[in-house]
């Protein structure tokens, strides 16, 4: 038993705690290890509310399932007795009703107090996140510049893309021959990293911005890959060649091979933009390239598909086959996904068993074929377990955003969502293991339930 005093002045210890997360200007979450809440201060409840599915917030994981999914996984893997478990973790959410606002981004802050105790720092950091991605464009072109020269390939390119002049430059960094000169710049692109409509885009991009940088593969002529960054640039004194003459170089193309700092970069690049569990694009990458994809839409219009997948009766799998083979049954969904689909389309984990395929360039048919040839090709696969193989299917909902010049995206990637969601519904309600896209009939058809998922 303690003495009075003592009792006294932990009591003022703990009311000054209280007082603290009634005031911190960040949201604070005391939470146990499972992520039941203890004490959670007005700032977190307000960011979390719009997150949890039945309006109650009792679990700060389960409040975060459908947007950071990783969460409990993280901090039941943390090693350590206390310490960060991570810090600064972006998460994104989607926009809220109001179709034109971008999603809100949260960062989130774990700590492990003790053995049985996680403290959760949240904050909006939405506006930092632009103004960062801003500064981290300029960088990368700072960079670009400021390097040794003889790492470049300079290409002159017209006003379509096309490879004007060859010199030596292209022939150190690609090993590519004269006979490129005609070609697209894609030919330094691997197959499939590049639709005849980004090309052009990265030209407008140039003009209207003054540059466009992209780092990815790219090609030599031998067919090998390296890791490289290609800087569009117009040229100043494109004018002087002749506004008349499609085939004057009108582009600068600096193409650099930077493998040696690829390791760096994909490491950063992976901490914040791959899912944890099956090293696809996560939220964050999806919503930052669906943005992308929808400005390079509303400049130059052409149709953007969306595919939903979502495993069927997962909770079936789990309950039968455990947590961790669930696990190993999302990685092969992953694999699949990332073998079918494009170099081009972003195939991400939205949450749980979701999925999204983004797909550039792609009409409602042939999106459709895509989504049918994933699902007939899970339906053959049978994922090895110690409890067996497990046999699995995905439905999945398509929805195309067309291009309309004039009216670009009215709708934003928020109304994209909800047609292929309301579709993914009507594939589920077909019976499962099929593919369904949305139409106008389902737009109005009010009986059509919201399927539960978070953050909606
Ligand atoms: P439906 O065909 O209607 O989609 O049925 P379902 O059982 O797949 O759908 P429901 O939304 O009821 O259940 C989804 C399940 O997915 C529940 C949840 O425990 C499980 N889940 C979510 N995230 C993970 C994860 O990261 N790993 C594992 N193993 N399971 C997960
Ligand atoms: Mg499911
Ligand atoms: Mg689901």
């Amino acid at each position: 038993m303690l003495p009075d005093d003592s009792q006294e002045s932990l009591r003022a210890e703990h009311e000054a705690l209280i007082q603290f997360l009634y005031l911190a200007p960040v949201g604070l979450v005391q939470a146990d290890l499972d992520g039941e809440i203890a004490m959670i201060n007005p700032i977190s409840a307000q960011l979390l509310m719009p997150l949890s599915p039945d309006g109650c917030l009792t679990n700060l994981f389960g409040a975060l399932e459908g947007v950071a999914p990783d969460l409990r996984l993280q901090c039941a893997q943390y090693p350590r007795e206390q310490g960060m478990v991570f810090e600064g973790l972006h998460i994104h959410l989607r926009a809220g009703e109001h179709a034109r606002r971008a999603p809100q981004i949260l960062s989130l802050t774990l700590l492990k107090l003790d053995g049985a105790r996680i403290m959760a720092v949240i904050q909006d950091v939405t506006a930092e996140v632009r103004r960062e991605r801003q500064l981290r464009q300029s960088d990368a072109w700072l960079n670009a510049i400021l390097t040794r020269i003889s790492d470049y390939a300079l290409v002159s390119i017209d006003r379509a893309g096309r490879i004007v002049e060859w010199n030596e430059s292209i022939a150190r960094v690609t090993a590519f021959g004269e006979h490129v000169v005609g070609s697209p710049y894609s030919v330094f692109y691997p197959p499939g990293a590049m639709t005849p409509e980004h090309l052009l885009d990265r030209l407008r991009e140039s003009d209207r911005n003054g540059w466009s940088l992209d780092e990815g593969l790219r090609l030599r002529a031998d067919g090998s890959q390296f890791w490289g960054s290609a800087l569009i640039a117009p040229l100043p004194d494109r004018e002087a060649f002749g506004l008349d003459d499609p085939q004057a170089p009108a582009y600068a193309l600096i193409l650099r091979d930077i493998s040696d700092k690829r390791a760096a970069s994909e490491k950063r690049r992976q901490a914040a933009f791959c899912d944890h569990l099956t090293g696809l694009a996560n939220r964050r990458a999806f919503f930052e390239a669906a943005e992308l994809e929808l400005d390079r839409a509303a400049h130059t219009p052409r149709p953007l598909a969306l595919i939903l997948f979502d495993a069927d009766l997962f909770k079936n799998i789990n309950d039968r086959y455990g947590h961790p083979a669930g696990d190993r049954v999302l990685c092969d969904l992953a694999d699949t996904l990332r073998d079918t689909f494009r170099i081009v389309d972003t195939v991400a984990r939205l949450g749980g068993e979701e999925f999204a395929v983004l797909l550039p360039s792609t009409g409602e048919q042939e999106a459709l074929n895509g989504a049918e040839r994933l699902r007939a090709l899970v339906a053959t696969r049978l994922v090895a377990t110690d409890m067996g193989e497990i046999a699995y299917t995905v439905s999945a909902g398509v929805a195309v955003l067309e291009g309309v010049p004039g009216q670009p995206g009215q709708e934003g990637i928020d109304g994209l969502i909800k047609r292929a969601d309301q579709a993914l519904y009507l594939a589920k309600g077909r019976g499962r293991n099929c593919v369904a896209a949305w139409t106008s009939h389902l737009h109005d058809n009010e009986d059509i339930p919201k399927r539960s998922r978070n953050a909606g």
